[in-house]
């Protein structure tokens, strides 16, 4: 890919955002959902594309690949306002790197207490950052066990946890990667609806607003059926880098 194809890609992705926005039911919130464009194994070049053409969340999922770009120093330079989503699994042993990344914005992918709790005091000791990491729960919608994420059953506990022993986390959302390849001539996706549900189940739990929350949920293949069922954050990476050369 070139960079003038990213830009066309990017832009194309936000059209048929904005189409698929004017879909949803009308009780759904107006908010623009927010499109984090995956730039994993892709390179710096095609990322500053990108950032020049004005976009500004980006999502990684390895550790290393995320510490690399953001302290690349072209990116430093160029994408000074650049927001930093890591949506990848994340072990314990590696939060300090994670919180120490430059322009991080968000972890998607908090699945434990323990993880919860380690991001939080990481997080705190990090004196240059100003404000609580944002993060959201990462939920196993579909109960595949080579899945991430807790269990729909125990989101409630997990959010509650977040909200009142970490203080230094803001709880912003829930997230969903869900079943690979699901057919949607079969009806709406079972693993956003499930999404939906936690995230309901958690505002009564909390007293919340269901608009206190968001849903990440979509990739390149189902991002338009996923805002009509209520997604504020979609994760696309194909359709804007092309495709990937398995690691
Ligand atoms: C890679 C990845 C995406 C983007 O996938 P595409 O199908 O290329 O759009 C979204 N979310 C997560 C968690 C990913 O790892």
């Amino acid at each position: 890919m070139s960079e003038a194809e990213v830009v066309k890609g990017l832009r194309g992705v936000l059209e048929r955002i904005q189409i698929a926005c004017q879909r949803r039911a009308l009780e759904l919130p107006k908010i623009q959902p927010r499109l984090v464009a995956v730039s994993k194994t892709k390179p710096k070049e095609l990322i500053i594309a990108a950032y020049e053409a004005g976009h500004r969340n980006f999502g990684e999922n390895y550790v290393q690949e995320l510490v690399d770009k953001s302290h690349d120093s072209e990116i430093l330079e160029r994408c000074k306002d650049i927001k930093w989503h890591y949506i990848g699994h994340l072990q314990r042993n590696k939060v300090n790197k994670v919180v120490a990344v430059p322009g991080i914005f968000l972890v998607e992918t908090v699945d434990s207490d323990k993880l919860a709790t380690t991001l939080d005091t990481a997080w705190a000791k990090q004196v240059e950052h100003k404000g609580r990491l944002k993060v959201m729960l990462q939920v196993n919608t579909s109960a595949e066990e080579e899945k991430n994420g807790c269990p729909p059953e125990s989101a409630v506990e997990l959010a509650k946890h977040i909200r009142e022993r970490c203080n230094n986390l803001e709880l912003v959302g829930l997230m969903t990667i869900g079943k690979f390849g699901y057919d949607l001539s079969q009806g709406p996706n079972p693993d956003f609806i499930c999404l939906k549900k936690v995230r309901d189940s958690v505002c009564d739990a909390l007293g919340l607003d269901c608009s206190a929350l968001e849903l990440s949920m979509g990739m390149s293949d189902d991002f338009e059926h996923a805002i009509e069922m209520g997604s504020t954050n979609v994760r696309v990476g194909s359709s804007i880098f092309g495709h990937r050369t398995k690691k």
